[in-house]
């Protein structure tokens, strides 16, 4: 089978936009996200203006905050307390890759971790590390969603993750130690990463390299979630060689139309979440 992230994306964006118009009728309070972004890079660009584009078909506020690339890390700070302290917005996000005179650490750190849509403050990680209530990065809770459409008890399933980022691989391992998998987490410095791999019931993986994972690292019958984007001359192509790997699995998702969709329906429910454990 292969999961259709956009169909499953396009139901859940439905579902918070259902949610919102029911929990705003007849008032302007409503959801609002502070977006910043600094530069000009492109791929940063595209995903802001998707982001924007897909908060408003949701009923949620959004304004983008550009600066060049050239400003300071002061001014940035600044601008996030402010944001932190305006009762209006109720999700910050600080597109990334940042400029190298801006400290990442500094910046999430800043974000009020209520505010956090990207689930990348410490305390919002902590949080889910401990198995406590959390914001969750949006791109690994996409991926768990539609890990749980093919499969609802995860409980037992041995899970091997390619790679260790703090944005994927790490919060992806804590969601599906939540679940109860057994978790393996794998990266460039592991051995016999083939052999990990292909005892896996439940494979992610999150490496950034053009069809790493070939026929032989997966199991028969077993559910695979490729988060990669790679650029191979004019095509997107994922981190797992999906035409040789297809029919040997139970489940797989495509790139592009897989996890991509998912991580901006994600980012608008947990600008949703955020909103309402504000009004409590
Ligand atoms: P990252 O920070 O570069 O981390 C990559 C991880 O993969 C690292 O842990 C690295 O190991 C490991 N790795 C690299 N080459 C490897 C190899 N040959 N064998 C085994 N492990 C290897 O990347 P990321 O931010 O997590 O992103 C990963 C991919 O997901 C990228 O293609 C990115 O574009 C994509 N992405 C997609 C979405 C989406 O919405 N679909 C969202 C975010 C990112 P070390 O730790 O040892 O260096």
């Amino acid at each position: 089978m292969i999961i259709d992230g956009k169909l499953h994306s396009e139901e859940l964006r439905k579902k918070i936009k259902d949610e919102i118009t029911k929990l705003c009728q007849n008032t302007k309070d409503v959801p609002k996200l502070s977006v910043i972004l600094i530069g000009d890079y492109l791929p940063s660009q595209i995903y802001v203006k998707n982001k924007q584009k897909r908060a408003k078909e949701v009923g949620i506020k959004s304004e983008v905050i550009k600066y060049p690339e050239t400003v300071s890390e002061k001014e940035i700070l600044n601008k996030i307390k402010s944001l932190n302290n305006d009762k209006e917005v109720t999700g910050i996000l600080v597109q990334l890759p940042l400029p190298k005179q801006i400290s990442q650490k500094k910046i999430i750190n800043t974000i009020d971790p209520k505010k956090d849509v990207d689930g990348f403050n410490p305390l919002n990680v902590g949080n889910l590390a401990s198995g406590y209530d959390a914001i969750i990065p949006c791109t690994p809770l996409g991926c768990l969603l539609l890990i749980k459409k093919i499969e609802k008890n995860l409980s037992g399933k041995n899970a091997v993750i390619l790679g260790r980022s703090n944005l994927n691989g790490k919060p992806m391992a804590q969601l599906l130690l939540k679940e109860n998998c057994t978790v393996t987490v794998v990266h460039s410095k592991t051995k016999n990463l083939k052999e990990l791999c292909s005892n896996a019931d439940i494979l992610l993986a999150a490496v950034g390299v053009a069809n790493l994972v070939k026929k032989d690292w997966v199991k028969d019958g077993s559910i695979v979630i490729d988060v990669g984007i790679n650029k191979q001359g004019d095509k997107i192509v994922g981190d797992v060689s999906f035409e040789e790997v297809k029919d040997k699995v139970k489940a797989i998702t495509p790139v592009p139309g897989g996890v991509g969709p998912m991580t901006i329906a994600c980012l608008l429910k947990n600008t949703l979440d955020c909103f309402k454990a504000r009004a409590t």
